[in-house]
């Protein structure tokens, strides 16, 4: 084997490597200079990917109640159980907690399962933990959950607005793009909007260090500025959006305190959005994991919409995702309130024409139940069986302590994971061994809408299965075997593909029916697409010229005010505490921490907090403090900085009970959700700070 073209298993940004064998040993691995989303970048987490390739803590056995067991006793044992609880509880007490991590073949085969032939929705993921609110907000204006532009808007805009977005640390190479095109481009500016002074800051003309909760109130703030000063764009709102005056007459009613903004600064702002035309507004997480997430999307999609700045080569609202496969997960239906192919749960027409082509007795036509809804529902009864593949949930889900209890408290947990060193997978009554990055092979969608695969290129150990086949080898046992009967993720796509072309005779967005007829070969040397792509289209933005997915055709801006955040600060717990990550370690670690060179960047688990803060509780910088919120308590390193608020504090959300005792900071954030996408606020609990 000399090379091979595949994509980091990282980011949402969704960068194109290549692993060579090393003349050392082992593998080398680059950026492809041929991938549209990096040409050639990485980013330090790509970079040190060859380091993360070896066996250590690698799961290569199934395990039940913590023994080695053959493959054929362990699904056996998870089919039984799951047709056990199907039987004499009905589908509804089973459930799927998956992941952006998995591959779409992988992916569309675990919602295949649930929605077509299980006959429950409980299928979620922890794509709903990092952007649902952007799906929804995406639906609510859009009709679909449409990424309108693409990543080359961002080097074409004059005006780069990023929303709760630190992208240097966590979409570096979309970072490392508008660096280039602010250099190549000078006048083009850059404006972070984030309660924390981040590394992003560092190419920002603004920084507006934002009051948490304070995005719906500076949209709207900007929505009544669009108006006043004459930017509104009468002919595209008249012939193609609907909402205009009571999203306007809202917008204007805002009280701009809340944002903890001044005046001069906010009118800086306003005043540099309405003259700039070519504007791309990014948002991420730090508008998603909030209790009034959706509407913090909307009231930014609402500014799109008004000004007509959407679809068009350096314009446009651009969410950009977390995980590797986020999109793909949305668009093969991986959340409990979608179906395939971006069709609705709750269209009639839709659920007969996905029970038809899948040849399934019944699509249910109510959603499932949310992850933290779910994992609620795994504690007190309700899911007797629970498969969780590739996430820590009992790290990375709000309250994860009662997350931990939860887990034991089930009849039945399976995890699928390449390692059984988790918190979650420590307490499984069955664990799974899937293969790894660099052996798994299929497809990722990243956040421009481009299909790239997942190739293989190290040799697999004996014992890991690719995680469709897992879940193929249950489907069987269940008595599905036909229907699952796939001989690779090629036969999988191709399936996939077919569907789609149902949805876009609907009218959906998401259409890839010109992959139909891809040979397997052809399927292995697929180039990087950007969807849709069928007989009369390829790619491109969407919404230029209207073409929106909702019933008539417009595009919807809806009237909003500034909610939350859900928990309040009190005498007891008077900090607000922010979460989220550090450049080099992704989620809870199970492949960064196997590289010492990314440990050296973050290597232990720390508090940011304000020198003013610190020193009227006696902090002293690298002591450890205790944080304490009503759900738990974390010790953390304590780092005084600026880079804070007063009042608010930050800490990352990597480390795992394996990796650090008591630092598992999720155990402190309480399981407020926005009522619309289901989002937890994993920004704004409420916590005391004290010397440890
Ligand atoms: Fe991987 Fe994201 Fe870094 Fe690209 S930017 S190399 S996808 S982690």
């Amino acid at each position: 084997m000399t090379e091979v073209r595949t994509t980091c298993p990282y980011c949402g940004v969704g960068c194109g490597v290549i692993a060579k064998p090393a003349a050392s040993g082992g593998w080398s691995v680059h950026g492809d200079p041929s991938h549209p989303a990096n040409l050639g970048r990485l980013c330090s987490k790509g970079s040190a990917l060859a380091e993360t390739l070896g066996l250590e803590d690698r799961l290569l056995t199934p395990r039940v109640g913590g023994a080695p067991t053959g493959w054929n006793a362990a699904l056996d044992l998870v089919a039984s159980r799951f047709r056990d609880a199907i039987d004499q509880h009905g589908p509804d007490s089973v459930g799927f907690y998956v992941s952006g991590q998995l591959l779409t073949e992988d992916y569309y085969v675990a919602n295949k399962l649930m929605k077509g032939f299980i006959g429950s929705a409980n299928i979620d993921t922890n794509s709903r933990l990092c952007m649902s609110s952007s799906v929804a907000g995406h639906k609510r204006a859009f009709g679909t959950d449409t990424v309108p532009g693409q990543y080359m808007d961002l080097e074409e805009a004059d005006l780069v607005v990023l929303v709760g977005s630190n992208l240097a640390w966590c979409h570096p190479v979309l970072y490392q793009r508008i660096v280039a095109a602010k250099k190549a481009r000078p006048f083009m500016k850059v404006v972070n909007i984030d309660p924390r002074r981040t590394a992003t800051c560092d190419i920002a003309d603004l920084h507006l260090q934002i009051a948490p909760a304070g995005d719906v109130a500076l949209f709207n703030g900007l929505l009544a500025w669009i108006a006043e000063k004459g930017a509104v764009d009468a002919a595209y709102v008249a012939r193609h959006v609907e909402g205009f005056e009571v999203a306007l007459s809202a917008a204007r009613s805002e009280d701009l305190s809340v944002t903890g903004l001044p005046p001069q600064l906010l009118r800086e702002f306003f005043d540099l959005w309405v003259r700039t035309e070519k504007t791309v507004t990014v948002f991420s997480q730090g508008v998603n994991q909030s209790s009034s997430g959706t509407d913090k999307v909307n009231a930014i999609l609402n500014c799109h919409l008004a000004t007509g700045r959407i679809g068009r080569p350096g314009m446009g609202p651009f969410s950009v995702t977390g995980q590797p496969n986020a999109m793909g997960g949305r668009e093969v239906g991986g959340l409990a309130n979608m179906l395939a192919c971006h069709l609705d749960l709750e269209n009639s027409e839709h659920r007969a024409a996905v029970r038809d082509f899948w040849n399934a007795p019944a699509i249910p036509s109510v959603p499932g139940l949310k992850a933290v809804d779910m994992f609620r529902a795994a504690g007190e009864g309700g899911i007797k069986a629970l498969w969780i593949i590739h996430t820590n949930p009992a790290v990375s889900m709000p309250e994860a302590d009662a997350v931990c209890t939860a887990i034991e408290a089930c009849e039945f947990v399976v995890v699928s994971d390449v390692t059984a060193a988790t918190d979650t997978a420590r307490r499984a009554d069955v664990v799974l061994p899937a293969m790894a990055w660099g052996e798994k092979d299929g497809t990722v969608t990243n956040s421009e809408r481009c299909i790239s695969r997942q190739r293989p290129f190290a040799t697999a150990p004996d014992g890991p299965r690719a995680d469709w086949r897992i879940l193929c080898d249950v489907a069987g046992r269940l008595g599905w075997a036909a229907q699952f009967d796939y001989d690779g993720p090629a036969e999988i796509f191709r399936e996939y593909a077919a569907l789609s072309g149902i949805a876009g005779r609907f009218g959906r967005d998401f259409d890839i029916s010109g992959l139909v007829d891809l040979s397997t070969a052809e399927y292995d040397a697929l180039a990087p697409t950007v969807w849709p792509l069928t007989t009369v289209r390829a790619g491109g933005r969407f919404f230029a010229d209207g073409g929106f997915f909702t019933e008539s055709g417009r595009g919807q801006m809806l009237p909003l005010k500034r909610r939350g955040p859900a928990a309040d600060t009190t005498a007891a717990f008077p900090f607000r505490f922010n979460t989220g990550r550090v450049r080099d370690h992704w989620h809870t670690m199970t492949r960064t921490a196997k590289s010492p060179r990314l440990s050296q960047h973050m290597g232990e688990p720390y508090l940011e907090i304000h020198p003013e803060d610190a020193a009227v509780l006696g902090l002293q910088p690298a002591t450890i403090a205790e944080v304490t919120s009503p759900l738990g308590r974390a010790l953390l390193r304590v780092v005084t900085t600026d880079r804070v608020r007063p009042g608010e504090v930050f800490a990352p959300m990597h480390w795992t009970s394996e990796s650090a005792s008591q630092a598992r900071i999720d155990a402190l954030v309480p399981s407020e959700v926005d009522p619309i996408s289901g989002q937890p606020e994993s920004k704004a609990a409420a916590v005391s700070v004290a010397p440890f």
